[in-house]
């Protein structure tokens, strides 16, 4: 495994991971665990509605870059449709 210098997907500071594993910080870690619950209950309540990241931002009240970078590591595939405006 190498390592490499990315941006946390959080925080947005830069961090070293294993090559492969996710952009986020140790820092970031519990917090993205929690996030992706909130996002994930959001979802399944909401479920006919086709939200998009934007809205789940202001949903929660978080910053939308959060949400898109849970998109962006693989969490929400069967939601990505709705979730992504443009897609
Ligand atoms: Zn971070």
């Amino acid at each position: 495994m190498s390592l490499e210098l990315v941006k946390c997907g959080m925080c947005g500071k830069a961090t070293v991971v294993e090559q492969g594993e996710r952009c986020v910080c140790s820092v970031c870690l519990e917090e993205e665990r929690i996030l992706y619950v909130r996002v994930r209950t959001l979802l399944r309540d909401n479920e006919e509605s086709r939200l998009t990241i934007k809205d789940v931002a202001e949903m929660l009240e978080i910053d939308e870059r959060k949400i898109t970078h849970l998109v962006d590591s693989g969490y929400f595939k069967l939601a990505l449709h709705g979730l992504r405006p443009n897609d």
